[in-house]
């Protein structure tokens, strides 16, 4: 059983898991430095000015009142200590990656929502009759060993509800959400917890008297219908714990290119140390291309000289880019053409414009 979406599925037959980390990039930073661990700190996007505005905030800073969107004026007149951070997006993708990494040695259906979220389908892991805390619990250690950060976890029986409740307990929190806990535990909240309920619909449905989760549960489908149209519609489903929506794997096609590059430990001048460097790529991209049952049309081919600069050429290929042969004739034309005297520091190639190979090819192939 692969992970493909199938669009006849009903319901999910194990728990869904919906993991986001906890003040992720404040706790990127005190990852990189244990030091900050203890300390209250922010991430802002001007840390030298007092203007600067708070992008994130660890749970030492959050139990001192200093919020997400406060300026950093605001927040030292709370806390005059508090440590700024400029936002390091490389260091944040480099986090999410290994935290993306091990979320996917868990099950093979997993829907990334962002740098850190994602949900895992566990049905393959655990049906309704296991208690799905201990996983989450071991995946939690996991993540806190490999990565260094916390993650909360939200347990349920589909994606809506475990989206919903994966910051009941931040951080670090694992709360599950059986079906028949939703009315005593999801229906006394507020409208605007609602997943997807912005500001505007809920105070629009507090006006009518839809103050809890629970007030829109029992709101006749027409009526929310004729006010709300069908994103009314929708939350009123959603508040009902009603949503089959399947936790969707990112398809292998949706990759806009396989590439590979090496950077070497001394400077290459000679012609065939290059071209057996652009082979080494070569081959590792048709390799990829392969375990991902894809072939490609567009071929580039990058360099970068001594002096520190960086090159890039493509082509267009007419035939399908797979195999090692046809990779490495593109990319040594390409090489050739570029007429480079400087000597190199790395190569790289790269192939594009992915597709499933034609049936039509497979078919004779059999
Ligand atoms: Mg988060």
């Amino acid at each position: 059983m692969d992970g493909h979406f199938d669009p006849f599925r009903k319901a999910a037959s194990g728990w869904i898991f919906h993991c986001d980390a906890d003040a992720f990039y404040a706790s990127c930073h005190m990852a990189e430095d244990t030091a900050l661990r203890k300390l209250p700190v922010v991430v802002a996007g001007d840390p030298k000015s007092r203007h600067g505005v708070i992008v994130t905030a660890n749970y030492a800073a959050r139990n001192l009142g200093i919020r997400t969107g406060m300026t950093l004026g605001t927040a030292r007149l709370l806390c005059p200590e508090v440590v700024a951070i400029e936002p390091d997006k490389p260091l944040y993708r480099r986090y999410s990656q290994a935290l993306h990494g091990i979320l996917s040695q868990y099950t093979i259906n997993r829907e990334p929502l962002s740098l850190d979220e994602a949900w895992l389908d566990m049905n393959q892991v655990l049906n309704f009759n296991d208690d799905p805390r201990p996983v989450a619990a071991e995946l939690q250690s996991r993540i806190a060993e490999m990565v260094g950060i916390s993650v909360s976890i939200g347990v349920s029986v589909n994606k809506m509800l475990a989206k919903q409740i994966s910051d009941w307990n931040k951080p670090g929190g694992i709360t599950l959400l059986r079906h028949q806990d939703i009315p005593d535990k999801l229906w006394p909240r507020p409208i605007s917890e609602l997943f997807g309920c912005g500001p505007v619909t809920a105070r629009k449905m507090t006006k009518l008297g839809i103050v809890t989760i629970g007030d829109l549960a029992e709101q006749g489908v027409a009526e929310i219908m004729h006010r709300f149209g069908w994103h009314g519609l929708t939350l009123r489903l959603r508040a009902t714990g009603d949503d089959n929506s399947p936790v969707v794997n990112p398809r292998p096609e949706d990759r806009r290119s396989v590439s590979a590059e090496h950077t070497t430990a001394y400077d290459m001048a000679r012609e065939e140390d290059i071209l057996g460097l652009i082979g080494q790529c070569a081959e590792e991209v048709s390799r990829h291309l392969e375990q991902l049952g894809l072939v490609g049309y567009t071929l580039s081919i990058k360099w970068r000289t001594r002096d520190f600069v960086t090159h890039t050429r493509q082509m267009v290929s007419y035939a399908a880019l797979c195999d090692t042969q046809n990779i490495f004739r593109l990319a040594s034309r390409l090489w050739a053409q570029s007429g480079e005297k400087k000597a190199i520091r790395l190569a790289g190639v790269s192939v594009s414009r992915l597709k499933q190979p034609s049936q039509q090819l497979r078919f004779w192939d059999e």
